[in-house]
């Protein structure tokens, strides 16, 4: 072959290796990637985990350097918002090495937003570190607050701490969101009072419904209150006015007349936000789930140990992809008491 011929054929090459966005079958862009940094908790929240855990081995999970690279070639293929999740990811041994590094992507502008979501328990301690690598923005998970109740929901949590991370948090010029999973008969009563604080606080606050991820040790039925059974009361306290508002999350938002701040809806089961979705997730041992509530998954770690090239990676990604589902079956009633995925919340990342 002639020199030029050899050119022509290395930049062919090149330009077929070059990472292509990622579409699905359903021609949503996936550019919103959650990844989920260690299985591991300091807290056994009731409806998240069962108080005696076995989680995965720490020589199964992806180094920090492989899970930069791992977001890195996501986000060469068009991701814009990065949340780390878990489990915990303050408690992930380095973490600020991770965020660090990923920073670079928020000062290149390939990425918009990199956030997290956190149960506050570290949060005094990272909050300024956080600001510092172009954090804006972090989700804060309370149920309620009530120190008791919040003992007995976390098992293992300490209210005060939380607390004390989340005046860290805004002292630091983070934007904290509130989420709380609406439980039956647990807060259902507190949610009004939560609004007035978050609201009174500037934060917005996100209700959750409780998900059928995982055995527990807890009844679903027992614990699922409807989004809209919550909102319907909220209603006799408060003007909810419908807005526009959105995070590039399933999130529905309202605006609570009386605090003048924003009340979100996460409503997986009364309402099905599957149409819009634009996201996926990746566990701590780099397998890729294309939806939170299927089983397929895709393994990444083999192509990315395979090769120090990105090209098997990319084409695992296309591949995994192109197989995302339309959406997820959640259902929770008598005849539905199992888990619709046995994996659990803090393996794939809330
Ligand atoms: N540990 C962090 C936290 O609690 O914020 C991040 C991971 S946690 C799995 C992410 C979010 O998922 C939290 O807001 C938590 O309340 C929520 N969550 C966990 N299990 C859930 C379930 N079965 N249904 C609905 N939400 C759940
Ligand atoms: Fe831990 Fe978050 Fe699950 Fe609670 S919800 S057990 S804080 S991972």
């Amino acid at each position: 072959m002639a020199a030029t011929d050899t050119n022509s054929a290395i930049v062919l090459d090149r330009a077929a290796a070059a990472p292509q966005p990622l579409i699905d079958p359903f021609a949503r862009a996936i550019t919103y990637l959650r990844v989920s940094v260690t299985d591991r908790c300091d807290f056994r929240c009731v409806y998240c985990m069962s108080e005696h855990m076995t989680f995965l081995p720490k020589a199964d999970l992806l180094t920090l350097e492989e899970l930069d690279r791992l977001c890195s070639a996501f986000i060469a293929k068009g991701v814009t918002k990065l949340r780390l999740t878990g489990g915990e990811p303050l408690v992930r041994r380095g973490i600020m090495t991770l965020v660090e590094s990923l920073s670079r992507h928020l000062k290149s502008g390939a990425l918009k937003e990199l956030t997290l979501t956190t149960n506050g328990s570290q949060l005094e301690k990272y909050a300024a570190q956080l600001k510092d690598c172009g954090v804006d923005r972090i989700n804060v998970s309370i149920d309620t607050l009530d120190p008791d109740k919040f003992r007995a929901i976390t098992r293992w949590g300490d209210l005060g701490k939380v607390l004390a991370g989340v005046d860290a948090a805004q002292k630091a010029g983070l934007k904290v969101k509130i989420n709380a999973v609406a439980l039956k008969g647990v807060n259902e009563d507190e949610l009004a009072d939560m609004t007035a604080w978050a609201n009174g606080r500037g934060m917005d606050l996100t209700l959750i419904e409780v998900m059928p991820l995982g055995e527990t040790g807890e009844s679903r039925v027992d614990q699922y209150l409807p989004l809209s059974l919550a909102r319907a009361r909220l209603a006799e306290r408060y003007t909810l006015e419908d807005i526009d508002y959105r995070t590039g999350g399933p999130a529905r938002y309202v605006r609570v007349k009386e605090t003048g701040g924003r009340l979100g809806f996460i409503t997986p089961l009364t309402h099905n936000f599957c149409e819009s979705c634009n996201r996926v997730r990746i566990t701590c041992t780099g397998t890729l789930f294309m939806c939170l509530g299927q089983n397929d998954a895709a393994d990444l770690r083999t192509p990315l140990r395979a090769s120090e090239s990105d090209v098997p990676l990319y084409a695992a990604i296309d591949e995994a992809i192109g197989r995302k589902p339309k959406g997820h079956d959640f259902v929770i009633d008598r005849q539905h008491q199992r888990p619709a995925v046995a994996r659990h919340m803090s393996v794939t990342g809330g």
